[in-house]
This record gives structure tokens, C-alpha cells and sequence, in this order.
């Protein structure tokens, strides 16, 4: 009916986001599972139609494309004429750049989450394509999907947007006092501000000055692309007091990303995350939750 609720998941093919959506639609809302690739993308929503989920419609999205990005605003416009819910789940993270592993090796399988840190640390270097890259996807794309999709979150009565974001984001991540004065001012910071601090980042990145810059030395690209999507997530949520804006860390989840390390399933961590979706009207906007409590930045 017309007071159906509309959803889009972004990633929505596997992982936390695959939870998110089947969750969702659960929950009666009515769901657009976005993937970058048409056949991932139509398997997973087809899993979700054979377990009685009606309301999932698939639509491709990469978050890096522009044309792809417009595409499926056209869809969302033309189809609904409104987003009531936008899920920022897609991501990268920085074991993506270890082609040569097999995220299935046994070496890690008695190890923990720092151990695993710990050994790629040792034998591989994130090279600067692969940061380059992360924050291109897990910010810029981020960001450039939200902006288009903002007009139709306004024509929602209760627009929200939850960015997945992780406790690998945290502002105590970065030693460097002024970043990290920077990025928690946020009546002060602007959006050309944050792209120069990023700019910024990739320097001192390819001037292998990371830790001397007190920049994070471990999946570096990663955390700090999650600190710009928090940063953004707040001035956002200033901007536009007429939608809700939070960020979720959905917890330690066994996904690929973690390379199936992690303590929560994702049924579990994308609980996180809905929890933060469908909080009630009039709830808090530009706050941080982590495994669905509220929490600082
Ligand atoms: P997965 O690797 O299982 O899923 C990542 C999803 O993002 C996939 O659907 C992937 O698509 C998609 N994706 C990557 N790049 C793009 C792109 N350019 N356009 C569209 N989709 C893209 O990881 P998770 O499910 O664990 O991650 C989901 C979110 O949760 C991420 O934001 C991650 O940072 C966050 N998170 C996860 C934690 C964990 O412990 N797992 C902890 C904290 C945060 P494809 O299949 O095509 O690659």
C-alpha cells in the first residue's frame, strides 16, 4: 500500500547486507537488494524469494559507477517516487588486496582476530592502489550514492539513512591530534576539508609516512575511510535535521571481509544494523551505534 515503507540495501548481495535486506523484509518493508554484479545480485534475492519473501527487488548498483548510481535513482523515483531507508553497507576491506591468499587457509584458522592482523601485517604491504581504492569505495562511493538519493529520502515523511560503518573507524584510531580535531569539529568541517584530508592520507601513504603522520598503520585505507563516512555521517545529519543519520557498527561478523574470522553470524551483526533502520520516530540522528547501543565517535 501506499504507506509501505522502501528500503535500499547497497552490497545487499552477500554478508551483513544479504542479512540486512532478508531482516527488512521481515519487518514489512519493502526492500531494493542493490549488487554490483546483475548475477550475484539476482541469486541472492532469488534465496530470499524461496524462503517467502515476496517484497525484495533487485536492482545492480555499484557505488563507484555515476551511471549506475543514476540508474537506479531513476528506478527508485519512477517505481516509488520516494526512499523511506538507505543501508550504506557495500565495502571493501583490505584483505581483498592479498590475491594471493586463499581466504579459506587453514593458517588461520586457529587464530584470532589480532593474530591474522598480525601475520598479514608481517607478510603483506597494502599497496597504494589498494588504498586508493578503498577510500574510493568505502567513501567517495558512499558519499556519491547518498547525495543522489538525498531528494528522495526527503520525499519520505521519515527519510533515514544507517551507515555501516565499524569500530575500526573510531577518532582514537588516528594519533594525529589536529586529523583528529578536525574530523570531530563538526560545526567547522566542510566537505572539501575532508577530501583534503584524505588527499592528504594517500601523501603521506605513498611517502610511506603513515605512522609518522599518526595516520593508522594496519588497514590503514579501511579505518580511515570509515572515519570520513562517520565525520560525513554528522554533517549530514546537521544539514538535514528533517532525515535521520546514524552510522552501526554491526560487531565482529564472519563474513568474507573478515575472511570468516569474527564472533557474531551475520544474521546477528545485520541485527545490529536493522535495530539502528527502524528506530522510532523522532530518534536520534548523527550518532554512532555500536552492536546497537549508542556510543561515541
Ligand atoms: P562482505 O565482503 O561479505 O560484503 C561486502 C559487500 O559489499 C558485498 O556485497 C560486495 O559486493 C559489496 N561491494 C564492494 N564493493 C562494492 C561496490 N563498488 N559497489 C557495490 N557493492 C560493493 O563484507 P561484510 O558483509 O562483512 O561487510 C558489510 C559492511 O559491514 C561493510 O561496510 C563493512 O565495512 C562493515 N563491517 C563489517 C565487519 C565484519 O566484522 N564483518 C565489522 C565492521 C564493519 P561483491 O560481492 O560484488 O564483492
Amino acid at each position: 500500500g501506499p504507506n509501505t515503507r522502501i528500503a535500499a540495501v547497497t552490497g545487499g548481495n552477500k554478508g551483513i547486507g544479504l542479512e540486512v535486506c532478508r531482516q527488512l523484509a521481515s519487518h514489512g518493508v519493502t526492500v531494493v537488494l542493490t549488487a554490483r554484479d546483475e548475477t550475484r545480485g539476482a541469486e541472492a534475492v532469488e534465496k530470499l524469494r524461496a524462503v517467502g519473501l515476496a517484497d525484495i527487488i533487485f536492482h545492480q548498483l555499484d557505488i563507484t559507477d555515476p551511471s549506475s548510481i543514476a540508474t537506479l535513482v531513476d528506478f527508485l523515483k519512477t517505481r516509488f517516487g520516494k526512499l523511506d531507508i538507505l543501508v550504506n553497507n557495500a565495502a571493501v576491506g583490505g584483505v581483498e588486496y592479498l590475491q594471493e591468499l586463499d581466504a579459506s587457509e587453514e593458517k588461520f584458522a586457529g587464530m584470532d582476530f589480532d593474530e591474522m592482523l598480525e601475520w598479514m601485517v608481517k607478510n603483506v604491504r597494502e599497496p597504494i592502489d589498494g588504498a586508493k581504492e578503498g577510500l574510493q569505495i568505502n567513501y567517495y562511493g558512499t558519499k556519491h550514492v547518498t547525495e543522489a538519493v538525498l531528494p528522495l529520502l526527503q520525499s519520505s515523511s521519515d527519510g533515514r539513512i544507517v551507515n555501516v560503518s565499524s569500530i575500526f573507524g573510531l577518532l582514537r584510531l588516528i594519533s594525529n591530534e589536529e586529523v583528529r580535531q578536525e574530523l570531530s569539529d563538526i560545526d567547522n568541517l566542510t566537505d572539501e576539508r575532508l577530501n583534503e584530508l584524505l588527499d592528504k592520507f594517500l601523501e603521506d601513504f605513498e611517502a610511506d609516512a603513515l605512522e609518522a603522520r599518526g595516520w593508522p598503520a594496519k588497514f590503514s585505507a579501511y579505518k580511515v575511510a570509515k572515519a570520513a563516512i562517520n565525520a560525513y555521517s554528522r554533517m549530514l545529519a546537521r544539514r538535514h535535521p528533517e532525515l535521520r543519520v546514524n552510522c552501526a557498527h554491526p560487531g565482529y561478523v564472519r563474513t568474507e571481509i573478515t575472511m570468516s574470522s569474527g564472533v557474531l553470524t551475520p544474521e546477528e551483526g545485520a541485527r545490529n544494523v536493522v535495530k539502528v533502520a527502524l528506530l522510532p520516530d523522532g530518534g536520534p540522528t548523527g550518532k554512532y551505534f555500536a552492536e546497537g547501543e549508542e556510543a561515541s565517535f
